[in-house]
């Protein structure tokens, strides 16, 4: 049984692999033109990754929220708008601190970029009429005999 399971991971990461190569750079990313679920949630994580406390995200583009955590400014409030997100919701996005982000961005896939589906990605897109990422198709031409 463990060692199904491990074959078992070990196709998956295999197709994993093979969907990431074959997957044209232009298509690599379809945050590029959405955006959403940076106009969706509250985008909070720890202070310690702001710039002075030795992190990354720039001190004024973020509002504290309690004690311990901040947000990025435009995300704490109804609608939402991260104060980083240039351009267009469902149209061509782009993060102005992107080398920057904290680790909640970071850590932020679009559904099926790692294989997984992410429902709030789905959730964020639908919020501003956007279809869910469709989960990839592969078409292998294999080998018909053993
Ligand atoms: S909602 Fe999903 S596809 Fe859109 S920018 Fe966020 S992670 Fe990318
Ligand atoms: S910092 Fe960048 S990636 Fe994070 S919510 Fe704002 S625009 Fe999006």
């Amino acid at each position: 049984m463990a060692m199904a399971r491990i074959e078992w991971r070990a196709f998956r990461s295999t197709l994993l692999l093979l969907f990431l190569l074959m997957t044209p750079m232009s298509e690599a990313s379809p945050c590029l033109n959405c955006g959403a679920c940076c106009s969706h949630f509250r985008v909070s994580f720890f202070w310690g990754e702001c710039a002075s406390s030795g992190g990354t995200v720039p001190d004024d583009l973020v509002v504290q929220i309690n004690p311990s955590r901040v947000a990025m400014i435009g995300t704490d409030q109804k609608p939402a708008r991260c104060c980083s997100l240039e351009g267009e919701v469902g149209q061509a996005t782009s993060c102005s601190i992107y080398e920057q982000r904290s680790s909640v961005c970071r850590e932020f896939d679009s559904s099926w970029s790692q294989g997984e589906q992410n429902v709030d990605c789905d959730a964020a897109r639908a919020a501003f009429g956007l279809a869910p990422l469709e989960a990839p198709h592969f078409e292998l031409d294999l080998p018909i005999s053993a």
